[in-house]
Formats: C-alpha cells, structure tokens, sequence
C-alpha cells in the first residue's frame, strides 16, 4: 500500500455543493481518494509515508480535455493563418501522413507532456490512421488518463492518398484495437472511435461504427461536427442535409457521442442534440484561430447539454494549456452576448473538470475531489506575482492562473510532474527527437 497526504489552502472540490476547504487536504491510498477535509483534521485522523506540503497552492481536481489530437504536437506552429480546410490539405493531414513509427510516438508523448504539465489527467485524443499503435504506447508511457484511438477516414475528399482506408480494414483495425486497448492500464486506456468528420467518413463508415459501439461497453463515437460553415456547406452537398440531421440519420448521436466544436446549427439541430443526450466539446482557441465563429455554449447549458473543453491539435492553438481556454471560453460568451454575466468562472472551472468527466462519461471516477474518486488531481501555486492578492481561489484559477503556475500533478494516484520535474517523461530525450523532426521538415 502507498499512501500520501496532500495539502493546500485551498482545496477546490467542484463536487455537488462545490465546496471550497480552506486549509484542506485529501488522504490518497494507492489510487483512490480514502479522505477528504481541513488539514488538521486528515493529519489527526491519518499518517501517511509522504505529505506534500501545501502553502500557497490550491489543489483541483485534474483537468478533463475533452478533444485534442496529441499526435499533431510536432507540427505546432507549421500551420498558422490559414482557413481550415488549407490547413488541413496543406500541412495538417500532410504532416500527420510523413510521421514514422517513431515520430508518432514522440509527437503524443510530447503532447501527453504538456497536457500533465498544465495540469490535465485526462484527455479524449485523436491519432492519426497510420501507426496509431505508437500514440497509443505514448499515452500509456506518459501516465496520462485518456479515451483514445486512431484516426479513422474512408472518404477521399482531396486529402492524401495514404489516409485513406477501406471501410473495412478500418472495422478490422477498430476491432483489434479494442481488443488490446480497450480498458486497459487498469482502465485508464479506453479505446474510441475517431471517425474524423463526416467529409472524410461514408454512411457505410458511420453505420458500421455505430453498430460496433453497440457490441462492445463504454466505448464512444468522437467526431468532429459544424466546426465552419464552407465544411457544412461541403457536408450538406455531400450528404444532401445538414450536419447534424445527417449524424442523426446515420445513428451518430446520443450519450456515448461526443461532437468537437458544435458551432454552425439550426434550431432543430440545437433539438437533435438534447434529445438525443450528446455531448459537445467546445474548443475555444481553436475556433478563434481557424476563425471558425463562436460556439454557443450558453445556449447549450441553459438547453441543459452536457458541454466539456478542449484545446484540440498543437497546430490550431497553438499550445495545449487548458487553463487559456478557461479564461477564453469565458471571454468569448461575454463578448458573444455582450453580456459579462455568462460563462463565470465557476461555470467555466467545472466544464474543465466535473462536466468534461461527464461529457466523457467518466464522471462516476473523475471530475471532482470526492472520497472513493480516482486520485486524479494537481496543485496550483498561487505565490507569484500574477496571484497577489488573492480574494477567491476560482477566480484566479480561471481568470489569473497559467498551466505554468502548476505545481504537482498525480493521475490514478502517481505524482506525474512535480516542482518543475516530470517524474516518468523524459524531457531532454523528448526535446532531442522533436529537433531531429523539424529538421527532417526544413530540409
Ligand atoms: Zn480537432
């Protein structure tokens, strides 16, 4: 048995009463949280071999990514200004393709390293159709919590020849993968089904994946939808309706689906989605940089859909850092309906934690500091200049905070990152093997 006790001023729960425990700490055994309370209190009531000291941190429960791409972390910064469509013709889907084995495996662990260091424990990540393998052992390398796996596209739609696959290797490689992937790691590997978008995916793709998501639990559909509106037009020529009916159509919807972006919809699209229980990530750096228009999410909420964050690829963000789309998501709802009041910070803290583990349908493990909850969780140091003085910890971790001020960060109970040091990633390694690929792209 290892245990630890771990300290803060200010423990942040985001359960149910989102509570707040000044002077708090939690009693982790092995992997789970076994108690919660004042500080004084857990030390009367427990010893344990290790305390990690808690003055002026704040201690949150890991953060939840809902939509990244890992796997594209290598080409962060090869692809700005560009609309989506070129972006993704142009350098995106190009890049992905020209990864070797290797390069698959650096590329996510790179962005797995990111993500532990700014503070999240789990992430919903897409690879890339070739060597998805690589980025799986990269999640699994890094200690991170994720639901993952290759990038699935049967449709040639001017993307490059090599992505595309049969429909039917496609549902052979799926049912491979779930075998050897799929809650695996002591289920902090879940596998899941990446169809890319619905211009890259045939019905017969879409019908299939659904019907596999009935044969096997826990496992979801995460695709990307109504992110611009040249890609809807494209799907509704294509499709002959709009993006969403056409999900709902092809038995794409509900709540073991989760949709990237979620912009572009008609009222009854808006319907389709509450009824149906499906979940919306909402990727706000992303739809700023690519211009894709602003999601709205307060509409969402108050329609009472699940909605989690995401910072989706390296090359559309352009770096992984959850804590900037708190603050944007936020900012982007006040000026979308001139109204300061929508997306405060509270809301905005639990769409990064407790809605984003319910997004993902994780929630009953994760999303919160709950006794019996997994011990995912990282501290926040509050000491430097950017957080004095401090009148509430929520705010300031919304609003003042950045990935950078992250202190210590523990996935199923394992200290990933702490003081400025990962503990299992090798970062020199890490660095090395990312020069020797934008070396091979400059040539
Ligand atoms: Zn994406």
């Amino acid at each position: 048995m290892s245990d630890v006790i771990i300290e803060a001023d200010y423990l942040i729960t985001c359960n149910l009463t989102n509570a707040v425990i000044q002077d708090g700490a939690v009693y982790v055994v092995d992997d789970r949280i076994k108690a919660i309370g004042s500080r004084k209190n857990i030390h009367k009531d427990f010893s344990a071999n290790v305390v990690i000291e808690g003055l002026n941190k704040i201690l949150v429960p890991g953060l939840v990514n809902t939509h990244s791409h890992s796997v594209q972390t290598l080409l962060r910064g090869k692809a700005d200004d560009l609309a989506l469509i070129d972006w993704l013709q142009k350098i995106v889907l190009p890049g992905e393709t020209s990864f070797t084995t290797d390069e698959v495996h650096t590329s996510s662990l790179l962005g797995f390293a990111e993500m532990i260091r700014t503070g999240t424990t789990t992430c919903n990540d897409m690879l890339t159709t070739k060597y998805s393998d690589y980025g799986i052992q990269a999640a699994i390398d890094s200690g991170i919590r994720t639901r993952i796996g290759k990038m699935l596209m049967d449709v040639n739609n001017g993307f490059p020849d090599d992505m595309i696959e049969h429909t039917e290797k496609i549902v052979e490689d799926v049912i491979k993968d779930i075998g050897d992937y799929h809650q695996t790691q002591k289920n902090r590997i879940k596998y899941s089904l990446n169809a890319r978008f619905l211009l890259s995916c045939s019905p017969q793709l879409m019908k299939k994946l659904s019907e596999i998501q009935k044969n096997y639990p826990d496992i979801m559909i995460h695709t990307h939808a109504s992110e611009n509106r040249e890609e809807c037009a494209q799907v509704e020529r294509y499709y002959g309706k709009s993006y969403i009916r056409a999900l709902n159509e092809l038995d794409a919807l509900g709540n073991q689906t989760i949709l990237a972006h979620g912009i572009w919809l008609d009222d009854v699209e808006y319907n389709l989605i509450k009824q149906t229980d499906t979940r919306i990530t909402h990727n706000p750096s992303s739809n700023s940089k690519l211009a894709s228009g602003i999601c709205d999410v307060s509409k969402y909420l108050d329609m009472d859909v699940i909605v989690g964050l995401g910072t989706d690829g390296a090359p559309c963000n352009n770096n992984l850092d959850m804590f900037r789309e708190m603050r944007l998501a936020s900012f982007l709802q006040k000026v979308k309906h001139l109204n300061e009041r929508v997306l405060p910070s509270k809301v905005v803290l639990k769409m990064a934690t407790i809605e984003g583990a319910k997004a993902l349908n994780l929630d009953k493990e994760i999303g919160s500091l709950e006794i019996g909850k997994k011990a995912d969780l990282f501290q926040v140091d509050i000491s430097d200049v950017n957080c004095i003085p401090l009148y509430d910890p929520i705010s300031h971790l919304v609003y003042s905070a950045s990935g950078k001020d992250v202190n210590m960060v523990m996935v199923d109970g394992k200290i990933l990152f702490k003081d400025n040091q990962f503990t299992i990633i090798d970062l020199q390694n890490l660095r090395e093997k990312a020069t020797l690929y934008q070396n091979r792209w400059n040539e």
